[in-house]
């Protein structure tokens, strides 16, 4: 593979950047060598500024579950952008993004839009501290929902790929007013609330975990949550920055059927655009300025672009069929993958929701961050560039999640498949080295 201009471009980011990127995640630092610029994408594809091409499963994170550059969500920026790209007055396109996001997710009421999920999940906590009148938060180990001070205890993401166990920068007095608990652990938050629950302002978790890999919910265990945070007069935050409108047409709480207090959004609500957005009981919501004393803004808030692109996203999600093809496709993939993982005798845990997916490599069961964090990181990081090298392109990290679009298409799953097959056997390979 040649990567010439990427390795040119790196070393004057090097220079310029901290790391190179504007986001830790993006270095391959968890799994060797550099870095690939990008210059393009379409649908399922992306390609890199030497000109290799990669079926992608990064997805940007998991915004584009319609693919790159979807001609409809480009004809929506581009007609948006025509008429101004931003007021900072309102527009009637938030008003349609708000309805339509407050008709799919029922214990959405009212919502608020910001510009990234950092935004949503540190806007949602300040909420819930101020209509609790309490400062504690309960966060889950594993678990990551941005660099948000309060939410970088224990985080999942770049945070557990780099093995980072705090953050230097964060005052201790914030860290400390943040309790962790295990995912998928009721008893353990029972205690927490039991001992604490008068301090404590709101429970904050993803209903997938998809920052340490991905790790369903047991059955009943999101049901438990919402119980106990009710009986202890606590907030549930439920953050849905990465499963929302990506698991199902109206996220995790719709598929798994919880009704949390307040919802953080972000990725697919913007298109590729940078949105997030909290919301939830109008009870709650009403506390948020100008209507209530909670303050929170922002200069680009709402943004048309940003607006129109997440409709237009959101509409291509309300295609017959749409969600049903996500899961056969999704399917189809992990099916192959574990195929490939059982003939090269690699022991590989498979995890998917939907097309959310995420191969770990341990023998499992895979349950929390603790079973998780056991993954044979080595053998990811040779499995990784191997299928870089056959122009397979997913998160450079174990503990992510990779993402199908409704672009990929069968023949881009089975080529995905046969190069995990030998993928697998490099992995298999450095776990005997
Ligand atoms: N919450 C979750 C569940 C996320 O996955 C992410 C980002 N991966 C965030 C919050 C933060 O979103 P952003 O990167 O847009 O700030």
């Amino acid at each position: 593979m040649q990567t010439e201009r990427s390795r040119a471009l790196l070393a004057e980011a090097l220079r310029l950047i901290p790391g190179g990127v504007n986001s830790p995640v993006r270095a391959f630092t968890a799994v060797g060598g550099e870095p690939l610029f990008l210059a393009r994408g379409a649908g399922a594809h992306v390609w890199d500024v030497d000109g290799n091409r990669f079926i992608d499963y990064l997805g940007s994170w998991g915004p584009l579950i319609a693919g790159h550059a979807h001609p409809k969500v480009l004809a929506a920026i581009a007609e948006t952008a025509a008429h101004g790209t931003s007021f900072g007055a309102p527009t009637e396109l938030e008003v349609r993004l708000a309805r339509k996001v407050v008709s799919r997710v029922p214990s959405i009421e009212k919502i608020r839009m910001v510009n990234s999920g950092t935004e949503a999940t540190l806007s949602a906590i300040r909420l819930a501290r101020a209509h609790t009148g309490r400062d504690r938060v309960v966060k889950v180990e594993g678990c990551y929902h941005g660099h948000v001070d309060a939410l970088l205890v224990s985080a999942g993401s770049g945070v557990a790929t780099l093995s980072i166990p705090g953050t230097p920068g964060i005052p201790d007095a914030v860290a400390a007013q943040t309790t962790v608990v295990p995912f998928n652990d009721l008893d353990a938050l029972r205690a927490v609330l039991a001992a604490q629950g008068r301090e404590i302002a709101c429970v904050i978790l993803e209903p997938i975990a998809g920052n340490m890999g991905v790790v369903p919910p047991r059955p009943g265990y999101l049901a438990g949550v919402r119980e106990l945070t009710r009986a202890h007069g606590v907030v549930f935050i439920l953050d849905e920055v990465m499963t929302g409108f990506r698991v199902h047409a109206g996220g995790a709480q719709v598929l798994y059927g919880i009704e949390p207090d307040l919802t953080t959004l972000g990725k697919v609500i913007g298109g590729g655009l940078p949105v997030g957005a909290y919301g939830g009981r109008a009870e709650i919501m009403d506390k948020v300025s100008p209507q209530g004393p909670v303050y929170q803004a922002g200069t680009l808030s709402g943004n048309p672009l940003a607006m129109s692109a997440g409709l237009a996203n959101l509409e291509l999600t309300e295609a017959p069929g749409f969600y049903a093809r996500l899961e056969t496709l999704s399917a189809r993939l992990a099916d192959g993958l574990a195929e490939g993982a059982a003939a090269a005798g690699v022991p590989v845990t498979f995890h998917r929701v939907g097309s959310m997916q995420c191969a770990f490599f341990t023998a499992g069961p895979v349950s929390d961050w603790k079973s998780a964090s056991i993954s044979d990181t080595r053998a990811f990081a040779a499995y990784f560039r191997a299928l870089l090298e056959r122009g397979v392109y997913i998160a450079p990290s174990q503990y992510e999640a990779l993402f199908v679009s409704a672009a990929h298409s069968e023949a881009d799953i089975d080529a995905t498949i046969a190069a995990a097959r030998e993928a697998f056997t490099a992995a298999a390979r450095t776990r005997s080295a």
